[in-house]
């Protein structure tokens, strides 16, 4: 292999390693904390808010109910009583109890609409914990399939590191140092129908002469990435 072919080996290695080092890393990330359990949790905990609130409300509502019903029927008991004579007295009394009733009811009223959503509340939270529940099991599930991936993965980054480096050792220093000056990436690029492949631009008869022998490294005069004869 001609150096210029090294360094496209080397190149791809390189790549590959950047590659498998991210799988690794989001797996290792996706095994820790699953984003699917994440989120059911996160509905779990809204939802458990919800109902809570729910039942503080109910229980204020029954807490002014039963004080409006002991207060209207201490007012009745004191209408029927027969201590109160005085006619306006008992007129006002009486109308006065009559709202008591009417707001007695409308409480009622809005107490059956808030036990029906109270309900719902109940019903969306006992929903939210199967489907955390259905998560976390789907979830252990496919644990045995990632590990088994990460357990190849890391046997193949691995191998890649171990490859690289020795292509490396193969290209002679002055090599490498030209592959280390080029700074656009990729840094090495292949030569197709006599043009760079990565910039476009015809590489010059001298430089393709240059190529067909490989004995040295020939740059792109436009791109300066180092080129390698496809
Ligand atoms: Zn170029």
């Amino acid at each position: 292999m001609t150096s210029a072919q090294l360094l496209l080996r080397y190149q791809a290695l390189v790549d590959r390693e950047r590659e498998l080092g991210e799988s690794i890393a989001a797996t290792e990330a996706r095994l820790g904390s699953d984003p699917a359990v994440v989120s059911r949790e996160e509905a779990l905990a809204a939802a458990q808010a919800n109902h809570d609130a729910y039942s503080t409300r109910l229980g204020e509502s029954d807490r002014a109910r039963e004080e409006h019903r002991s207060r209207l029927r201490s007012r009745e008991r004191e209408l029927m009583s027969g201590r109160v004579r005085n006619p306006t007295e008992l007129m006002q009394m009486s109308e006065e109890v009559s709202h008591m009733k009417a707001r007695f009811a409308d409480e009622e009223a809005a107490e059956l609409q808030l036990m029906e959503e109270a309900d719902a509340a109940e019903a969306a939270l006992r929903e939210a914990q199967d489907e955390l529940e259905r998560a976390r099991q789907a979830s252990s599930a496919e644990d045995p399939g990632l590990r088994e991936q990460l357990r190849e993965w890391r046997s193949e980054l691995a191998e890649v590191e171990t490859e690289k480096d020795g292509v490396w050792e193969q290209v002679p220093p002055g090599d490498r140092a030209a592959f280390s000056r080029v700074r656009v990436r990729p840094a090495v690029a292949r030569v197709a129908n006599n043009q760079c492949s990565a910039c476009h631009v015809t590489v010059t008869t001298s430089g393709l002469q240059i190529l067909r022998k490989g004995n040295a490294l020939v740059n792109c005069e436009n791109c300066s990435r180092i080129l390698v004869q496809a």
